[in-house]
Order: C-alpha cells, then sequence, then structure tokens
C-alpha cells in the first residue's frame, strides 16, 4: 500500500504516475480527508447542505479555498477527487452552486473539467451563467501596452512574477517578499494611469489590476437573480480580502459566510474554517451522503 505522507498528497495530479496508481492514491487521500477532524464551520456547513439542500446556493472561491495555496500561480493542484465532489454538491443543490475567483474564466474552467459550473472570473468581472450564457470583460489595447510595460519595470524584481490574466494583471511576490512596498507602488502607480476602468486589488502577497465595474459581492448578487439560485440563501466561502464582498453580500441576504485560513486583517465573515482541506473533506462528506442517500432512494 502507498505511503500517506505529505510529499505524496502533492502528487494528485501528477502525470509521472499511471493513471490507475492516481486513483488509487486519491482514493486514499480523500478517505484520510474524510477522516481528519473538521471544525465547527464545515460541520454546520455539512449539516446545511445534507439537510436543507433546497435551502442554500453555494459560492466558492478557488485559490486558498478549494484548493492549496502553493508557491506560484501555475503549481496549485487539484485534488483528483474534487471536481466529482464538486459535481455531486452541486446535483444536490439542484445546480445552485458557483465558483467565484480572481483567475480568468477560462484557466477556472478547466481546473474542474470535465464539469463545468457557473464561474465568476477575474473577481466577478467575467461570468458563466448556470444556462451556459456569459459575459467577458475583454482586454484593451491600453492595457496592453500597459502590462507590458509593466513586465518591463518588474524585470529586476527577481521572484517577482507577473501573471496575465487577459483583461486584468497580477503582480505576485510569494517568491520575493522583501519587495512587498516597491511593488505596492508601482501597482499602485499603473492602477491610476489604467484609470477608471481598473482598479488595484491587493491579496495574499499578490497585488493585482483588475476591472473596476464587478467584484464578487456584485457577481453573487447577479447569480441570485438567475434560477436555480433565486430563492436561495448564499453561503459564501473565501479565503482572501476580495473575498469580504462576498461575505459582506451572503450576511446581508441573512445567508452564511466562511473564511479560510489564517489570514490576519480583519473580515466581516461570520464563522472561520482552517484550512482548503476542511472545505474538501466537508464536500466530500456532503457528496458521499448524497451518493448513499440516491443509492437508498432507488
Ligand atoms: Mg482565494
Amino acid at each position: 500500500m502507498r505511503g500517506q505522507n505529505a510529499a505524496e498528497k502533492n502528487l494528485f495530479q501528477s502525470t509521472l504516475l499511471p493513471a490507475a496508481d492516481r486513483e488509487l492514491l486519491a482514493g486514499i487521500m480523500s478517505e484520510q480527508e474524510k477522516l481528519q477532524p473538521t471544525d465547527a464551520a464545515t460541520r454546520h456547513l455539512v449539516r446545511r447542505l445534507v439537510d436543507e439542500p433546497d435551502r442554500w446556493a453555494l459560492f466558492l472561491d478557488i485559490d486558498g479555498t478549494l484548493l492549496d495555496l502553493a508557491a506560484t500561480p501555475d503549481a496549485i493542484q487539484v485534488p483528483l477527487s474534487l471536481p466529482g465532489d464538486l459535481a455531486a454538491v452541486s446535483g444536490r443543490l439542484g445546480g445552485a452552486l458557483a465558483l467565484g475567483t480572481g483567475r480568468s474564466l477560462p484557466y477556472a474552467g478547466g481546473l474542474f473539467a470535465p464539469h463545468r459550473f457557473p464561474i465568476a472570473g477575474l473577481h466577478g468581472a467575467q461570468a458563466r451563467r448556470a444556462d451556459g450564457t456569459g459575459s467577458v470583460v475583454a482586454e484593451t489595447p491600453a492595457l496592453a501596452a500597459l502590462k507590458h510595460r509593466l513586465a518591463e519595470e518588474t524585470a529586476w524584481m527577481e521572484g517577482v512574477l507577473i501573471e496575465d490574466k487577459g483583461a486584468a494583471v497580477a503582480a505576485h511576490y510569494r517568491l520575493a517578499p522583501a519587495y512587498d512596498t516597491a511593488l505596492e507602488r508601482i501597482m499602485r502607480d499603473f492602477a491610476e494611469e489604467a484609470g477608471p476602468a481598473w482598479v488595484l486589488q491587493p491579496g495574499k502577497m499578490v497585488f493585482e489590476i483588475r476591472p473596476s465595474r464587478a467584484d464578487k459581492g456584485e457577481a453573487v448578487a447577479s447569480y441570485l437573480e438567475q434560477p436555480p439560485f433565486m430563492g436561495r440563501l448564499p453561503i459564501a466561502i473565501g479565503d482572501d480580502l476580495t473575498d469580504e464582498s462576498m461575505f459582506a453580500l451572503a450576511n446581508a441576504r441573512g445567508g452564511r459566510s466562511i473564511r479560510v485560513g489564517s489570514l490576519s486583517t480583519a473580515t466581516c465573515a461570520l464563522a472561520k474554517s482552517s484550512s482548503p482541506s476542511s472545505i474538501r473533506s466537508a464536500l466530500a462528506t456532503v457528496a458521499a451522503t448524497n451518493a448513499r442517500k440516491t443509492a437508498a432512494a432507488s
């Protein structure tokens, strides 16, 4: 039997392992996650989604909420069991599950293939609705030129990674924390230069210039006007500053909000959960319960 240490956990989506081994490993790890003690926030989450599936709509951030953060944006790993668990939870909620992320919509969509969930990308500026239709904010020539100059101006900052997201651009400094202040100054100047259609969005070891016309709270509000979200109470789960607008909206609508992880800044979330693995564990538990109920009913 395979070992069960943290290094192997990181091999979930490694192409170095044969498919059968990857499936075996994913099975072992998802069983392990189910055995981990969950915090009060995730225990309540499971109870709500199992007992009252017609009452709630679920809005989930991706990085740092569903997935463990990694040293670089492209190094994140999707546990093999997660897309299926999300699909099962979505099915239990009648499709009222949406993802909200700072990632671009095409990138975020690809993480959970073959499943197609409603996704709000670029912090809500791009949306794929439950019916498959969507809206996308386009990159402008001015932003393209600005991104080019930004890459040049930060080239000397070793370890700073510029992520081109199309209609947004992020500067990550997780590998170069000493550049925090200098990078913020540059990003603030560029955001100002970009004009009122863009704003500076700080996050965990990242400064981003994103479209100003939408935020995650507005994205959640927009979903709640459409079936199958309409008439349900929102549960918003996120881990970063950009998720605060989603928490505030969920609270204002009589829903629930959960902040994941240990960010030290204040939050308006009503509950806290320790880690993405707690959230994944809760989703796996709901998915397994759903499967048992479906089997018992047939
Ligand atoms: Mg996040």
